[in-house]
């Protein structure tokens, strides 16, 4: 992709995320982009509905006041505790321009991770310094926290569990790091945390460098909805609130807070789906290592696998031929022999199962 010449040299230079795959062809077994199988709760679908009906002539809360409350409750915090965006992306993007531009020092992040931590670092001129993972391609939090101590750090971004890996750290070790970057914040994506990790929101109350971002898109069916949410002190909050009102950036539409709210109040079917996710992904494992894969220890809705005598872009295209959706990353190198497989219903497992048992 060429840019104008006109552009700023920060944009000539930017490296844009790839996003995955999102097919027109209908009918694919779409398990490239760790989407939840499941629906949205009806009570969700139902909320979203009666907002389209009532009030969308009218502008939308700008605080999102209802559906913070809901989340806030949720999670035993007050509503100054809890931030709203479009999507977490959009929530990471503002906690990057607040916490770790103009630090005058490099942000410490995972060499492996969310590939759009380091799209925001380019964005906003953050020095990113990558710390390797270690050798079963965990995060290497001893290294981490060693490096924050010594200062001269803007911060601390991971994911936990991490993505594309899917390996997820203790409490503990996320206290590790809080503690040795107290003048820093450490922020913590949880993008996958319902699947099985160990949620930090609890922390919140003893940190006030810590800030844990979750979305509704995975473990809430809802990344059509594009609804992320940040914990933290409120000094954190308000400096995120700041940030989004000085830029377009719009509150959550009326739908969204609707609709996310009434998914917080169903906690039955969030925790039926999560379940149903966790339990098809041990036996997608199980299938998987006896067809020869090696797999990685999954706390997400996703398995980071390879095969030690198939070349990986080769079985994911392979796949793609039998209508089987998987991602591949050519890099970095370290992990250009992994598929990255979402966990879909037990139906698409068997899918990709019997596809793969033809080529393996
Ligand atoms: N964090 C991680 C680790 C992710 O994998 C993703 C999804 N690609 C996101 C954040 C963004 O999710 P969303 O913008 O849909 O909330």
């Amino acid at each position: 992709m060429s840019v104008s010449s006109l552009c700023s040299p920060v944009v000539a230079g930017l490296q844009p995320y790839v996003p995955g795959e999102q097919p027109r062809i209908p009918g694919l077994v779409k398990l490239n982009t760790n989407e939840n199988p499941y629906p949205p709760s009806p009570r969700a679908l139902a909320a979203i509905a009666q907002a389209a009906q009532q009030g969308l002539q009218l502008y939308p809360d700008p605080q999102s006041l209802a559906l913070r409350e809901t989340i806030a409750a949720r999670h035993g915090l007050d509503v100054g505790q809890v931030f709203v965006g479009n999507g977490s992306d959009e929530v990471l993007a503002h906690a990057f321009f607040a916490f770790f531009q103009h630090a005058g020092a490099p942000l410490l992040m995972p060499d492996i991770t969310y590939s759009f931590y380091r799209v925001y670092c380019g964005l906003w001129g953050i020095a990113a310094e990558l710390q390797p993972l270690d050798a079963g391609l965990g995060i290497d939090v001893d290294q981490l926290a060693a490096r924050s101590a010594q200062g001269a750090c803007a911060g601390v971004v991971l994911a936990n569990p991490n993505a594309p890996t899917g390996i997820g750290l203790p409490l503990a070790r996320i206290e590790q790091l809080l503690q040795a970057c107290p003048q820093r914040v450490v922020l913590v994506d949880e993008a996958y945390v319902d699947f099985g990790g160990e949620s930090a929101v609890g922390l919140v109350a003893r940190y006030p460098n810590l800030l844990v971002v979750h979305t509704l898109s995975k473990s809430r069916s809802l990344a059509g909805l594009r609804v992320g949410v940040a914990f933290g002190q409120r000094p954190l909050i308000d400096a995120l609130e700041r940030v989004k009102d000085s830029f377009n950036s719009y509150p959550l539409d009326r739908l969204a807070q609707a609709g996310a709210r009434a998914a917080y109040e169903d906690e039955a079917y969030f925790e039926q789906t999560c379940r149903a996710v966790a339990q098809s992904r041990e036996g997608l494992l199980l299938a998987l290592e006896d067809l020869g894969f090696v797999v990685l220890p999954s706390q997400a809705n996703f398995l980071f696998v390879r095969h030690p005598d198939h070349d990986a872009a080769t079985l994911a295209a392979q796949l793609r031929e039998r209508a089987v959706l998987v991602r591949h990353f050519a890099r970095p190198e370290r992990i250009a022999q992994y598929l990255r497989i979402s966990v879909g219903t037990p139906a698409q497992c068997d899918a990709l199962v019997q596809a793969l048992r033809a080529l393996v």
